[in-house]
């Protein structure tokens, strides 16, 4: 079924689940560290592993992020909350249950604006953000697919176990018919935007530290009754969240239209394939046995605690790019631009350095943008640091560089051969500022071509351009080119 039938007989309802990766120093109940990437099963601790006898301790910090969370989403924050254990059995859960949040999450009740291309913007009713644990990781050896199916054996990696998880559920989103994959992209990067900004996640999606569980149902359009929902898991990047909705759109409005029913079950997305495929049928609350944690102590945040914390709230993301705008003189158009291309915080730390934000933007924009799109990067991710460009950008404006040698300036500090002025120390890359130096290197080029010299004296202005040709070569294109017109006009006695 194409994605216009599928509106014209259905209005989609979306859900979002989001799980964050705290980056607090240790685990959630554990003195364990948080790293990512460190050998397997070294930062864990009989509590973090579960075994008989060890207990659990609130990390202040984790739940500090929580609240902080929770405001930055508008939401109430709890006056007193506790903890749930969630149970079931999974290899990679050594307690056999998971100390997370029922029906006493810390934070409930908010909402986030999130934006779209078109620049309208669609409000998102946050239902809770509540606190719990991560799970250690599984690594299945042996099959094509690497999940369990087909594989010889599997591997248990403990070091995520307890890690600190914000879990954030939005209300059911309605109302957005063809931009619901749109509207679930967009919400997912303004909240990933927020926490960056909150400073509480290192928000990589690709690394797991951000993940989005992407509930999807369809209702046939003027109905009002929400139909079943799959909940598709796995899905790894922006991107994906919005091909994993539409598939899932299409999907089900293909299987109601047969007279099919939809299973309420998870889902895995496949990246390679944009598509989807059955996972387990999905519990119900029931079978996890929920239950309050009685090796924690309930927690009440006090009121003053809570102010306090609202206080170091960062300026959020939406008010920064509207401030922004306004201070860097950007159409919408503009702005939208340096946004697609990620280049906003690199400019605002190239303007931050003392650089103008028109130069900084044009740094980032072209040259730079072209570079990272080659290497395949980010451009936050180019060896070439912000300060470095405000370096060069003064360089430039001093007269110590024209803009062609900037540019091989550049080139060096990419290639590793050091700051910008090392590079200029380096390449020999000073302008040609000695004016005998030039005036010579001018006398020289005009006798040279004494047809053209003609043509300037009889007024024909524009023939300097072969001259000012002539002297950058001769100068290695070392030499101030609009210098050098002023000296071409002068020397010819014009
Ligand atoms: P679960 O325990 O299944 O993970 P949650 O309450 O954590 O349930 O999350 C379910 C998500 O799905 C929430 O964002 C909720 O708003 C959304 N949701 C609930 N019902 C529907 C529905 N019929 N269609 C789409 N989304 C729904
Ligand atoms: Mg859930
Ligand atoms: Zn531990």
């Amino acid at each position: 079924m194409d994605y216009d039938e599928v509106l014209e007989n259905y209005d989609p309802v979306l859900g979002l689940e989001v799980h964050v990766e705290l980056s607090t120093h240790t685990k959630m109940f554990c003195g364990c560290p948080v790293a990512f990437g460190a050998e397997p099963n070294t930062q864990v601790c009989p509590t973090c592993l579960g075994l008989p006898g060890s207990l659990p301790v609130v990390n202040e910090t984790g739940v500090e992020s929580a609240i902080r969370i929770g405001l930055a989403l508008n939401c109430e924050i709890a006056e007193w909350c506790r903890f749930a254990r969630k149970n079931y059995f999974y290899p990679d859960m050594p307690k056999n249950f998971q100390t997370s949040q029922y029906d006493e999450p810390i934070a409930f009740n908010g909402w986030l604006d999130v934006e779209l291309e078109d620049g309208s913007t669609v409000r998102v009713e946050i239902e809770r953000a509540h606190m719990e644990e991560d799970t250690g990781k599984s690594l299945h050896v042996g099959g094509s697919t690497g999940r369990i199916h087909g594989a010889d054996f599997s591997l248990l990696d403990y070091n995520r176990a307890g890690v600190p998880l914000i879990e954030i559920v939005t209300k059911p989103i309605t109302g957005t018919r063809e931009r619901a994959p749109e509207v679930a992209r967009a919400y997912v990067t303004a909240l990933r935007d927020l926490l960056r900004a909150l400073e509480v996640s290192d928000v990589r999606m690709d690394q797991g530290s951000l993940r989005c569980d992407a509930n999807v149902s369809l209702m046939p359009r003027g109905t009002t009754e929400f139909g079943t929902r799959t909940e598709t898991k796995n899905v790894n990047s922006l991107r994906s969240v919005e091909r994993a909705v539409r598939y899932e759109m299409t999907r089900q409005a293909a299987v109601l239209a047969s007279g099919g029913t939809i299973r309420q079950e998870t889902r895995h997305f496949d990246e390679s394939t944009g598509s989807t495929s059955a996972g387990r049928a999905k519990e119900t609350s029931e079978d996890y046995r929920y239950f309050p944690e009685p090796d924690l102590v309930p927690i009440a945040p006090s009121r003053q605690w809570v102010e306090d914390l609202r206080s170091t709230l960062p300026e959020m993301p939406s008010a920064r790019r509207k401030r922004i705008q306004a201070e860097w003189n950007l159409s919408d158009l503009e702005l939208r631009d340096l946004l697609n291309l990620g280049a906003v915080d690199v400019i605002a730390a190239t303007v931050a350095e003392g650089a103008s934000p028109a130069e900084a933007r044009a740094w980032w924009v072209s040259h730079l943008a072209q570079e990272a799109n080659s290497r395949g990067v980010e451009l936050d991710e180019l060896p070439i640091s912000p300060r470095a460009v405000a370096d060069v950008i003064k360089l430039v404006a001093d007269g110590l560089l024209t803009n062609k040698l900037a540019r091989s300036v550049v080139e060096g500090v990419l290639a590793g051969e050091g700051s910008p002025a090392e590079v200029v120390e380096q390449r020999g890359l000073k302008v040609v500022s000695d004016e005998s130096a030039l005036t010579a290197a001018v006398d020289e080029a005009l006798a040279a071509q004494p047809d053209v010299l003609e043509k300037i004296r009889s007024g024909k202005v524009q023939a300097a351009g072969a001259i000012v040709g002539a002297v950058m070569k001769a100068t290695k294109g070392q030499a101030d080119a609009k210098r050098v017109r002023e000296l071409i006009l002068e020397r010819s006695g014009v």
